[in-house]
């Protein structure tokens, strides 16, 4: 796996290691102050697996693109605070920072901050760009490269998305991901789908695709992703050997150990999980499908839920007349996304508050058009 090396933080007027001995209370106040005096100019986000003790502070809770297009729609935000991991901010700034929204602003950019740069993604640090475009080129010995459309995930580094704007290809969120695929065959004869082979496998599936038509390319293995000639010409879907180190936790025998000990409970998980868990589940949904289906239900329905620990921790509590369990014994939390804390907040915010913008994630002009190029294209497939 490669992992993306950690950005190093910006070190601000006021250094970090100043918050790191105070008590959450002290920090909220200092947060809550500082949101009152920057005002409208300050918009913070956060992201729905992040821990409740920053999301209290959020504008706006969401998933990465929910709050990408929210907050670029906002005339008033100077600066955004993405309480999320690095390629939700890197798409904060690409459609905050797109050519109209600057025209409308009179050339002014949106500052995009993620309060600490180690809160990276293990999911999109197992494509790297010179990895993808090497499987292209390999690709393109044995197929036409024309007629095969690449996918990214959104949970992707800008640089992917670039590369999907460039050969034709087109960004998609675990929402629209079979509508994508379908844009993509109407395009295409085959999908080239990174990084992650669950999204891609799961919903590939449900449009009759089989597995033996989805070999999965692995970047490590010595030639064509460990795979032969023949099963790549026979592929409709190339899923790279990505995965979620959250989502990949759920098994199986968690499933069955759920229904045997309360009959009746409903299987609800993330398409991020593996197909062995999917396959089995009452329902599999995206982030807002998880949650429409659960406060749709009748109180008192019984609920095992396969996604991220703060998520689910959050529906529990804002869902008490249906009774909401964790669907694995094991602790499944998205610890990057945790590295966010009310000491790095206050620090971001408090640096602002001295005209000092620290941890700027700042997507470079050419990725960031060619992105634009892909994610454009997703937000028209309806
Ligand atoms: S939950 Fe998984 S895919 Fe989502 S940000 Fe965390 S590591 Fe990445």
């Amino acid at each position: 796996m490669t992992i993306a090396p950690i950005l190093p933080a910006s070190p601000g007027k006021l250094p970090l290691s100043d918050y790191k001995p105070l008590g959450n209370a002290e920090l909220s106040e200092r947060i809550e102050a500082g949101r009152k005096k920057l005002g409208k100019r300050l918009l913070i986000l956060g992201h729905h697996y992040q821990q409740d003790e920053v999301i209290e502070h959020a504008d706006l809770r969401g998933d990465s693109l929910q709050l990408s297009q929210l907050a670029a729609s906002s005339s008033e935000c100077r600066t955004i605070v993405f309480c999320g991991v690095h390629f939700m901010a890197e798409t904060a700034d690409i459609l905050a920072n797109r050519p109209e929204k600057l025209a409308e602003r009179n050339g002014r950019r949106v500052d995009v901050i993620l309060p600490d740069m180690a809160a990276g993604c293990s999911m999109a640090d197992m494509a790297a760009i010179r990895q993808v475009e090497d499987a292209w080129d390999q690709l393109g010995e044995v197929i036409d490269t024309e007629r095969l459309i690449p996918v990214t995930y959104i949970n992707s580094a800008a640089s992917l998305k670039a590369f999907c704007g460039r050969h034709g290809g087109i960004v998609c969120t675990s929402s629209n991901a079979a509508a994508v695929l379908r844009w993509a065959f109407e395009r295409g004869e085959r999908v080239f789908f990174f990084p992650d082979q669950h999204l891609g496998r799961n919903t590939a599936l449900k449009m009759d695709i089989t597995n033996e038509q989805m070999p999965v390319w692995d970047p490590y293995a010595e030639d064509m992703g460990g795979n032969s000639a023949q099963a790549i010409q026979a592929s409709k879907v190339v899923l790279w050997k990505g995965h979620c180190s959250v989502h990949q936790m759920f098994r199986p025998e968690h499933v069955a150990q759920f229904r045997q000990k309360i009959p009746g409970i409903k299987i609800l998980v993330h398409p991020e999980c593996p197909q062995e868990v999917n396959d089995i589940a009452d329902y599999s949904g995206s982030t807002s499908s998880i949650l429409k289906t659960v406060e749709q239900s009748p109180a008192g329905t019984k609920w095992a839920i396969g996604t991220e620990l703060h998520l689910v921790n959050r529906i529990k509590k804002e869902n008490p007349e249906q009774e909401v369990h964790f669907l694995s014994p094991v602790v499944c939390m998205c610890a990057t996304m945790y590295r966010i804390d009310l000491a790095h907040l206050a620090w971001v915010i408090e640096n602002l508050l001295e005209g000092v913008v620290v941890n700027e994630i700042m997507v470079d002009e050419e990725t960031a058009k060619q992105s634009l190029i892909a994610l454009e294209r997703m937000l028209e497939v309806k």
